[in-house]
């Protein structure tokens, strides 16, 4: 049986970047991360163990106290908070979110309506939303670009890890909505180059194992991408692969998503080759 990697798979730069300002912190006994620093439920029990713990609001945090910014980012009023607390802040926001936050600001700031296309719940989307004020809206679909009212002046954004590919096609609905439009085109190369990988990986194997967070926006876009070409199973670890998923099988791929541990990419791999 052949296994074989993804070109791209796994840790993103700004998971990596967000991961090492953490671990610095550990040393800071009051230190938390605002949410899990990662959809990736191993990694965060691993932080823990280290030391370094989450909590869901600045409430928590006791005074004098340390909050890091996870990858997704947060809205000003987080800022605005943890400085009138005088508490620290640690701000591990991936350079492309706060790029995404920006624009949308600057958008909002020059008169557009925003329009960011990403998954609504998604934490990082709710911090690009707060980011671009009151008026923004959030869609995911075609239909709902449709649904949208003509703009005198339209600002589109997007969710980082959003599809490329799904992006401009719904982009391509809200053009005739405005003659002034401007098109901030905010997917990070990560998602581009795991999702083009993930793909052509998944055209020339029996089978693709998908591992990360079930809580994973990327992990479960990667999962819905490669089940287009063929059989996928999503796992967070090796101890949910099953024999019978390996009968009749010659080829497997494995991908990853941005925020799954090389630790958990190595042990899937290997126990697919005993
Ligand atoms: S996927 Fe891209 S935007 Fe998101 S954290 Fe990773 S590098 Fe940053």
């Amino acid at each position: 049986m052949e296994v074989i990697l993804a070109e791209y798979l796994g840790f993103c730069y700004g998971v990596k970047r967000a991961i090492r300002l953490a671990r610095d912190s550990a040393a800071d006994q009051n230190a938390s991360t605002l949410g899990p620093i990662i959809h990736n439920p191993q990694m965060v029990a691993r932080l823990e163990e280290e030391g370094i713990g989450s909590v869901d609001t600045l409430d928590e945090v006791p005074d004098g106290g340390t909050i890091i910014i996870r990858s997704h980012g947060v809205g000003p009023a987080v800022y605005e908070a943890a400085e009138a607390r005088s508490l620290k802040l640690i701000d591990a926001t991936c350079p492309h979110v706060k790029k995404a936050q920006m624009a949308a600001n600057q958008l909002a700031e020059e008169g557009f309506a925003v329009v960011i296309i990403g998954e609504k719940k998604h934490p990082e989307v709710k911090s690009i939303l707060e980011w671009a004020g009151g008026d923004a809206a959030v869609i995911e679909t075609e239909e709902e670009a449709e649904a949208l009212p003509n703009y005198a002046r339209l600002g589109i954004v997007a969710q980082t890890t959003f599809s490329g590919k799904r992006f401009q096609a719904i982009a391509a609905k809200l053009i005739p909505k405005s003659n002034d439009i401007r098109i901030i085109r905010t997917i990070c190369t990560a998602t581009d180059q795991r999702q083009s990988a993930a793909l052509s990986l998944a055209a020339d194997v029996d089978m693709m194992l998908v591992i990360g967070g079930k809580n994973s926006a990327n992990t479960t876009r990667l999962a819905q991408l490669c089940a287009e070409k063929t059989v996928v199973h999503h796992i967070e670890t090796a101890s949910e692969l099953q024999d019978e998923w390996f009968h009749d099988i010659k080829k497997i791929g494995i991908t990853a998503g941005a925020s799954t541990p090389d630790w958990i990419i190595r042990e899937v791999y290997q126990k697919c080759q005993m």
